[in-house]
This record gives structure tokens, C-alpha cells and sequence, in this order.
């Protein structure tokens, strides 16, 4: 009995150790030109195979009508809100999500809980402090009061972030549901505690900038491909969000300035009369026109206004509202014309971002509208504003964004750069993910890398030589060949990303800026992309409608580059493994037999030859020649009759075309690649000849479609190639370019010259004179 068990059992074992091999290594179909189809969710009437909107594709729709006041010595927002909720889709539904994002500021949230600490030798006893988050800080959405549109109380559940709503009576396809939250919440210090919003208050001065974001209670989305997105919000996944109407009525002090998303409703309650006329000027004015100089905002930060003022605000069909609030702001205008509409671009900032953001602000808006619109679309909205609050952050119409000078009103090249740059980067997130509305929370590189990608378009295009952080294929390099367990694919959920700003960020726009350089070519690319950002302007986009419509749009087969790029973390590395010279054969016995003995001359002698005719050995067929007969003088290379009537019959077969090409001198190399990173890729090949002269080769990646590890190419010359480079001019993030050369040679190559260069983080400068001061210095 018990013998009978044991081989049945290690029977079993046997047999799924064999099934397991053979899946994994023979029947499993790892071609990396695989198809995509069975990563890419199965097409629908919601979503075609085109990648585009389905027939019957649905969103739905939230209206927003809120009152807030803000509370400036007490650091807190007091609001009350009507959401209409438009159930447009085809299900029927019990319940409503709502984001209450400021939880995770609360207490007891668990972005403190799961963030891992370790021991340092220099941990401070405000980092031992912070461990539980700010315990001190009374965060959180407080909600008073859920009730429906006659007032009557609603049951609701707080899940941390997320707030459910349990509907009165099911909410068929067609039906609106209208309901009202009442709330306030403690604003955070966003310098000490850090914050995409918050407030800061100047030291010098005692006054307050307030950026009031993820401040009201907001619907969830809930579409046809997740139902509610009602993953929590833990820091870095940001939002996914429901479009839709709001009329926002905002009480401040009464000498702030609001800058808001939307258009102001009731300019002559809050403005002076002058003030709006500079307004109206600014519409048609060429450059910025201040409408709030500095010179006003210094003196309201002595007198500091008791009482109150509002503001009413207006924005259609946006997924989000955000304003900035201080009696510090100068404010500065100018329309822009996009495709005949105006649109105001504009600034907001305190006196200390002068005179960096005075100059620079407002055109940086400008040109982004002008250069965003012309690879997407045209931008929709009536403004687009800048507010300095020295951070980076974006909402539909406002984003706010660093740019503070030296106290003497010089800065470094770092701080000029780095605020155009953010400026462009925040005002472009108006195109994705404000408009082209995709899942953040989900997916970061859907906006952010989409929108670094047109950040470098744009940068590149405001002046020559930019100093683009992210974009140029060089400049991902030390990512891509950085530890593998620091690296996960593109395609991977916010929250567990690792190397947020190299993974969501500047991979995907170095990934596009391929595409559009080296594989697809710029025509072929910008009409795809521009056709993604038409059908997906004010939808939600999932990654599938990305990749497909590429490839419709484009008629490039791109699922092994989305593979490769987005799915995987192998790297680029192609190497030239070896280089035959393949000698032409003419045939010719006269020529060819030349050629044959003048090779073996070349052989080195064997040593024991050599150390004979050092000692001038005799042998005995030297001393006795009769010893020799015909095998002494035959030589095998030499030709024979029957060779030399074959190369008659070979000439008399030529035709006119052979003869003219076998007239020329011609160099045959096969040249053999290997793939060490893993990622197929273009060949691009140069070769330097003898001359000085050289050519480049495009190879389509497909080459690798049957052997992703070595191929051969045959190139026939008719110059002598000297030198065999790889990517020579670094497009493909070639990770390791020695081996791009045939002969091996080494070298720092200028790229990375530049890239040390162009790679500084976008921090402050201090302590060390920037160049302004050193040249004002060098004067005196
Ligand atoms: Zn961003």
C-alpha cells in the first residue's frame, strides 16, 4: 500500500514539472513583434478597435454649484456645494462615489501608514516627527451635512477617501439625481507639510498665498471600463474625474486677488473700473498688460482688508476647479489668438517672483496655447493662467508653478529654464489630462507623459538650443540601464511606481520623441497623435485607445514598440558583434592566383622553420637533388587549363550590366548585430569611408522579427569602409555605445557632454553667485 502511494505521487510530480517546462520555454510564444492582443482589452461598441470612441460610448456628467469662504487667520475653508449628477450611462445605479481627497491629510490616513521609513545616520528629529504624518494638524475633510435637493438627510459611508452615497431610489439611464454637502476643512501649511495646494505665508511680510485645490467634495468617475474609480487616493495617483458645469462663489478678504478657474461673473463688485479697462486692453494687446501692479500689491500687504469680498466664477465642461487667493498678487494679461478666438493668457504672483516672472510668465502661457494647440487641439477654454506659488501643479484653466529670483533680481539659468519649463509643463496638463481626460489615478504616463512629450515640442520651439530636461533619447539612458529592480514598466499602476519622474514622465516622451524622429517620422506621427487628441478631446481615454489609434492613423504596426517601451524594462543595446569582408572572386585565373600566393606569403612562418634557417639548416634533399621529382616544383595554387577555360565560358556568360558593375571596385561587408539589452530596435548604421566621405543606413527593427538576438546585413560598397558606427547620433537610448563601433573605439562622446550638463535639478541656487552676479561683479 504505502509503495503504491509514493509512486503515484512522485508520478504526479514528474509529469507537472514536465508540463511546466515545456510551457514555459517551447510552446510559449515570446516573439517580441507578438501581437498585442492579448494585453489590450477585447474591443466593444464603448471602444473600438480603432481605438476611438465606440457607438455607443457614454460618459458621465456632474454640475457643480459651490460657496466657499476662506478664512485667513484661522487657515480654513468653509464650503457648501449642489452636485447634479447626470446618469448617462446604460446601467442603473444604487449608489454615488465622492472623492473626499483632503482625507488624506486626516490624521489616521494611510499615506502615513504605508510609507516605509528607515534608520539613517542623519535622521532629524523632524523626520522621526512626521513618521505618523502631522499629528499636530487637524487635516481632513469635515462633513456637516449630505442631504438631497429638498433637504432631506441622505445615508453616506466615509471609506477614508472615498465617500458613498446611498441613492434614495435607483438612478436609471436618462436621470439626473441633484445633491447637496456642506463642509469645511483645515488648510494645510503646504511648506511645512508639502501639498499640491495649501497656503504659504511670507515671513517678510505676515501675508498669505492660497492655492485651493482637491477642495470640494467630488464625484468619482464611473465609466464602461472600471465602473467606479474609487481607488483611494494615497499621494500619487492623482485624479480621475467626471466633466462638467460650475458656478463657484468665492469670499476672500476683501483686497485679494482671485485667480480662478473659469471667467469672473461680476468684475464691478470686485475690480476697480480701472482695473477693468486694463482688462479689456489686455484682450487685444501684443505683449502683457499689468492690470495689478506691483506697486498696488506691495501696499495692500501693509494695510491688510477686514472684511470680505466675492468672487464669482463661471467654467463650462471642466473636470476640475482650483483658484489661488492672496492680496500679494500682481496680475499681468494678454489675448491670445488661437485659430480666431481669443483666449487670455495669464499671471499671478507675488513681488518676489519679480522681475523673472513679469518678463516671462504670461508669454510662457501664450506660447504654450499656440504650440499645444497645433499638435492636439485648438485650446477651448476662455484662459489660461499661471500662478507663482514655488511649486508645479495643474487644474483645468490655472496651474501653479515655481519662478523666485535672488533677492537682487538675478537668478541662475537653472531657476530661468526650470520656470519656463514648468509653466509649459502645467498649462500643457490643460490638453492632457484636462481635456483629453484620462485616469490618473490609474495611470500616470497617460498625462504626464503625454504631456512632457509636447512640453519638449514646446521648449524646443521658444528658442534654439532650450535646455530640454526630458525628451532627447540621451537623456534616458542612466534610467534605462539603472538596476532592474528599480525599474518597472511604463505600464504599471501610480501608486506602486518606482522612479516616478523617470518612469511616467521622461521615459514615455522619450519613447514618443522616437516614434516621432526615427520610426514613424514626423508627418505620419503628429497625425496620429493629433487624430488621439481629436477623438479623446473632453472623453476619457484608456491606454489601448492610445496605442490603437496610432497604428490606424498611421498604418505602422507599433505593438512591438509598446511592447518593448511600455510593457517591458529591457533596455536598448545593440551591438556590431563582427564584420567579415567578403573579398569579390573575378575568376580570373591570372588575377586570382596572384592574389592567392600573395595571401600565403603573408602567413607567419611556423617557429621551427624559422629557428632552421637561422641555423642554416641543410636537408638532404638540398644535398641530393635527384631526390626531387614533379611534387617539388608543383605549386596546388597555381592555375590550370581547365581554369582558365571556365573563366571564358564565366566571361562569355556576363551581360553589359555585369560588366559595368564588375568594372568598378566594390567592398562587400556582412556585418552582424546582436541585440544585448533586449528591446529591438531600428539599425542605424553609418559608414565612414576611407575617403572621408561616409553614408547612413535605416534598418526597420522588423529586422528582428524572426531572431531577436543576431541578424547579418550584407552592405556592398564602392568605397573601402574604414569604420562601421552605430546610432550615430544617439536616437534609439543606446545604453552602452562602445559597442557601436567596428573597429572598438570608446569614447565620451559629446552627448553626454551635454547631457551632464542639461540633466541639473531644478532646484534653488544658493550660497553661490549665479552668472548675472558674477558679470555685474566682474564690472565693478
Ligand atoms: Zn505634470
Amino acid at each position: 500500500m504505502t509503495k503504491t502511494i509514493k509512486l503515484v505521487a512522485s508520478l504526479f510530480i514528474t509529469l507537472a514539472c514536465t508540463s511546466y517546462s515545456f510551457g514555459q520555454k517551447e510552446f510559449y510564444n515570446n516573439n517580441k513583434f507578438k501581437q498585442l492582443d492579448e494585453e489590450l482589452p477585447t474591443p466593444n461598441v464603448y471602444r473600438t478597435g480603432a481605438g476611438a470612441p465606440g457607438p455607443e460610448y457614454w460618459q458621465q456628467q456632474a454640475d457643480y454649484v459651490i460657496e466657499a469662504t476662506i478664512d485667513e487667520d484661522k487657515k480654513r475653508l468653509t464650503g457648501s456645494e449642489t452636485v447634479t449628477y447626470y446618469n448617462n450611462s446604460p446601467e442603473v445605479l444604487t449608489y454615488l462615489w465622492i472623492q473626499l481627497d483632503q482625507n488624506m491629510r486626516a490624521t489616521d490616513s494611510d499615506t502615513y501608514k504605508i510609507r516605509q521609513n528607515h534608520i539613517g545616520e542623519k535622521t532629524n528629529i523632524n523626520q522621526l516627527a512626521a513618521i505618523d504624518g502631522f499629528p499636530e494638524y487637524d487635516g481632513g475633510h469635515k462633513i456637516q451635512k449630505v442631504t438631497d435637493a429638498s433637504g432631506n438627510a441622505l445615508k453616506y459611508t466615509i471609506n477614508k477617501t472615498m465617500m458613498r452615497i446611498d441613492l434614495p431610489k435607483e438612478l436609471k439611464k436618462g436621470e439626473t439625481f441633484t445633491f447637496n454637502i456642506d463642509w469645511y476643512y483645515n488648510i494645510n501649511d503646504r511648506l511645512l507639510m508639502g501639498g499640491r495646494g495649501g497656503y504659504e505665508t511670507f515671513a517678510e511680510d505676515g501675508n498669505t498665498i492660497f492655492t485651493i485645490t482637491q477642495w470640494f467634495p467630488r464625484m468619482a468617475v464611473y465609466d464602461d471600463f472600471n465602473g467606479w474609480q474609487n481607488k483611494q487616493f494615497l499621494g500619487n495617483g492623482e485624479f480621475a474625474l467626471t466633466f462638467g458645469d460650475y458656478d463657484v462663489k468665492i469670499t476672500v478678504p476683501s483686497d485679494h486677488i482671485v485667480a480662478s478657474t473659469g471667467e469672473l461673473q461680476n468684475p464691478k463688485d470686485v475690480l476697480t473700473s480701472e482695473q477693468i479697462d486694463l482688462f479689456e486692453k489686455a484682450k487685444t494687446s501684443e505683449t502683457p498688460v499689468v492690470i495689478v501692479s506691483q506697486k498696488e500689491a506691495t501696499k495692500k500687504e501693509k494695510s491688510k482688508a477686514t472684511d470680505t469680498k466675492t468672487w464669482h466664477y463661471k467654467a463650462d465642461n471642466v473636470r476640475d476647479f482650483a483658484f489661488g487667493s492672496s492680496r500679494k498678487f500682481i496680475w499681468d494679461a494678454m489675448g491670445v489668438d488661437i485659430n480666431g478666438k481669443t483666449v487670455m493668457a495669464m499671471s499671478y504672483y507675488p513681488k518676489e517672483a519679480n522681475p523673472l516672472y513679469g518678463q516671462y510668465s504670461t508669454e510662457a502661457v501664450a506660447h504654450t496655447l499656440e504650440v499645444y494647440s497645433k499638435y492636439t487641439i485648438d485650446y477651448p477654454y476662455p484662459v489660461a493662467i499661471s500662478v507663482e506659488a514655488s511649486n508645479g501643479m495643474e487644474y483645468p484653466m490655472i496651474c501653479f508653478n515655481y519662478g523666485r529670483p535672488e533677492k537682487d533680481g538675478t537668478y541662475s539659468p537653472r531657476i530661468k529654464y526650470g520656470m519656463i519649463s514648468v509653466i509649459i509643463h502645467e498649462v500643457g496638463h490643460n490638453f492632457f489630462p484636462m481635456i483629453v481626460n484620462s485616469d490618473e489615478r490609474q495611470w500616470t504616463w497617460m498625462d504626464e507623459g503625454l504631456n512632457t512629450f509636447c512640453q519638449y515640442l514646446a521648449e524646443q520651439e521658444w528658442e534654439d538650443g532650450y535646455p530640454s530636461r526630458r525628451g532627447p533619447a540621451e537623456n534616458i539612458v542612466n534610467y534605462m540601464k539603472g538596476e532592474q529592480n528599480n525599474i518597472v514598466p511604463i505600464m504599471t499602476n501610480s501608486e506602486s511606481l518606482k522612479q516616478f519622474g523617470n518612469n511616467a514622465y521622461g521615459k514615455p516622451a522619450t519613447a514618443l520623441n522616437i516614434l516621432r524622429e526615427t520610426i514613424m517620422g514626423r508627418e505620419l506621427f503628429d497625425y496620429a497623435f493629433k487624430e488621439y487628441a481629436q477623438r479623446w478631446a473632453f472623453k476619457h481615454p484608456k491606454p489601448a485607445d492610445f496605442y490603437r489609434t496610432m497604428e490606424d492613423a498611421s498604418a505602422v504596426d507599433l505593438d512591438w514598440f509598446w511592447r518593448g517601451w511600455f510593457f517591458t524594462t529591457e533596455p536598448v543595446d545593440i551591438s556590431i558583434k563582427e564584420v567579415t569582408v567578403e573579398e569579390l572572386d573575378t575568376q580570373n585565373p591570372k588575377v586570382e592566383v596572384a592574389k592567392r600566393k600573395a595571401e600565403r606569403d603573408t602567413q607567419p612562418k611556423d617557429i621551427t622553420t624559422i629557428h632552421n634557417e637561422e641555423a642554416k639548416l641543410v636537408t638532404r634533399v638540398d644535398e641530393r637533388p635527384e631526390l626531387k621529382d614533379f611534387y617539388n616544383s608543383y605549386d596546388p595554387l597555381d592555375a590550370d587549363l581547365e581554369d582558365y577555360e571556365n573563366y571564358k565560358k564565366y566571361k562569355a556568360g556576363l551581360n553589359e550590366a555585369d560588366k559595368a558593375w564588375l568594372a568598378k571596385k566594390h567592398f562587400v561587408y556582412q556585418v552582424d548585430f546582436e541585440n544585448v539589452g533586449g528591446l529591438p530596435m531600428p539599425i542605424i548604421i553609418e559608414l565612414q569611408y576611407a575617403d572621408g566621405s561616409s553614408d547612413k543606413k535605416y534598418i526597420p527593427a522588423e529586422i528582428w522579427r524572426k531572431d531577436d538576438k543576431v541578424v547579418s546585413k550584407v552592405f556592398v560598397c564602392e568605397k573601402e569602409v574604414t569604420q562601421f558606427v552605430l546610432d550615430p547620433n544617439r536616437e534609439t537610448a543606446d545604453i552602452d555605445t562602445d559597442n557601436n563601433y567596428f573597429p572598438r573605439k570608446p569614447e565620451v562622446s559629446r552627448f553626454q557632454l551635454y547631457k551632464s550638463g542639461a540633466n541639473q535639478p531644478r532646484t534653488y541656487d544658493s550660497g553661490r553667485l549665479n552668472p548675472m552676479q558674477k558679470a555685474k561683479k566682474n564690472k565693478k
